[in-house]
């Protein structure tokens, strides 16, 4: 038998961002490792992390990499993904929910074009803590060094992250995974700031249980199984739900966090349920699973959204009133009619306001983020601010 998720320990998402090669992946690992050695997790090497098997055999097309690791005082849920797409993907669309984020920054080459597009993604989709991590500090000259720090610090008060109270920890993920005893204490030294650093995020505990369907698997003999990150909430084995989307109502006849059993899951907690009686193909990504009533979805809203620049990998030419892009929308993917109003055109680059009838009903809400994508790129990150 597996052995049960013991909640002993407040959750928290976390993970890590930043510039392509500066040693996201790496320093994943060398976290992994650090507190392996103390007992508290499981060592997950590089190759595992970049590859992210689990994902990639449930044929995911997202590539987003879970792990999850025990410091003193807390359970940290870390996700670390390959590409930039793949950071705009997940983190506007909520895939990637972060309740603080490692920024990974080369000491060697300091901020570059994605260290930037990532802090404005973070500020856009409401991770309000940051933890700065310059890496590779084992190679980089000391001087050179303070300079990238400085200019990391710029770049976060520029984005109001406050960058003079952001912690700062010189790192190297890669000393720390060879087992370098000076650079394995880097390694706590900046799990010690997330810890402190970066608050408990308020859970929603009370409202009714929400969860985005992420994916959809069969256990043979039991059933299926849908997963994801629970929104807000809580769910218990027992309880009777809602598929949105689906039009089908269920009970939760089983529940489990990283492949062990539990009794009753959280918002913020990565689980799967299994739901009695439901045939595989009636539930997809993009369906919500919800308390029955709870929510009660509609096609139009009204939105802010930011229009990214070309530079951004956004569009080189504006958009107008008629556009009609594909709105990803929690785990969902609807084609969607934009209005822009008075303002009629939108230049990359721009934020704008705009009304949006969607292809079909989706639940929403006021603050929900969303991407806008077209052709397969995304084109912009917007907020529903008002549901009609
Ligand atoms: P990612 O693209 O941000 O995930 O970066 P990776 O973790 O794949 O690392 C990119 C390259 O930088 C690899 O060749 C790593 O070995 C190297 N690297 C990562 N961390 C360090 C470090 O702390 N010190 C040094 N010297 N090299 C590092
Ligand atoms: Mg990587």
């Amino acid at each position: 038998p597996k052995t049960a998720y013991v909640r002993t320990k407040p959750h928290l998402n976390i993970g890590t961002m930043g510039h392509v090669d500066h040693g996201k992946t790496t320093l994943t690992a060398a976290i992994t490792k650090v507190l392996a050695e103390r007992g508290a997790g499981t060592f997950v090497p590089f190759d595992r992390i970049d590859r992210a098997p689990e994902e990639a055999a449930r044929g995911i097309t997202i590539n987003i990499a879970h792990v999850e690791y025990e410091t003193d005082t807390r359970h940290y849920a870390h996700v670390d993904m390959p590409g930039h797409a793949d950071y705009v993907k997940n983190m506007v669309t909520g895939a990637a929910q972060l309740d603080g984020a490692i920024l990974v920054v080369s000491a060697l080459d300091g901020i570059m074009p994605q260290t930037a597009e990532h802090v404005l993604l973070a500020r856009q989709v409401g991770v309000d803590h940051i933890v700065v991590a310059l890496n590779k500090a084992d190679a980089g000259d000391e001087e050179l060094t303070d300079l990238v720090e400085l200019e990391v610090r710029e770049l976060l008060t520029a984005h109001g992250y406050g960058g003079d109270a952001v912690p700062v920890v010189r790192v190297s993920g890669l000393k720390a995974l060879e087992g370098d005893p000076r650079w394995t204490a880097s390694v706590e030294a900046l799990l010690d700031a997330v810890d402190t650093y970066v608050p408990m995020p308020e859970r929603y505990l009370d409202a009714p249980f929400l969860l985005p369907v992420e994916n959809v698997l069969t256990i043979t003999g039991r059933g299926t199984v849908v997963t994801g990150a629970v929104e807000r909430g809580t769910v218990r084995v027992g309880d009777r739900v809602e598929v949105l989307g689906a039009s089908v109502e269920t009970v939760v006849t089983g529940l489990e966090t990283f492949g062990k059993p539990m009794e009753e899951a959280q918002a913020g907690d990565n689980v799967a349920l299994l739901l009695r009686g439901v045939a595989r193909d009636t539930v997809r990504r993009g369906h919500v699973v919800a308390a029955p009533g709870s929510v009660v979805p509609a096609r139009r809203f009204s939105a802010q959204v930011y229009v990214l620049s070309a530079r951004e990998g956004g569009r080189t030419t504006p958009v107008s009133t008629g556009y009609r892009p594909q709105f990803y929308i929690r785990t969902a993917d609807v084609v969607g009619d934009v209005d822009l109003g008075e303002a009629a055109v939108a230049r990359p680059g721009d934020t704008v306001t705009m009304t949006v009838e969607l292809g079909r009903d989706v639940p929403l809400e006021p603050g929900l983020g969303f991407a806008v994508r077209e052709g397969g790129r995304t084109v912009g990150a917007g907020t529903v601010t008002a549901v009609h």
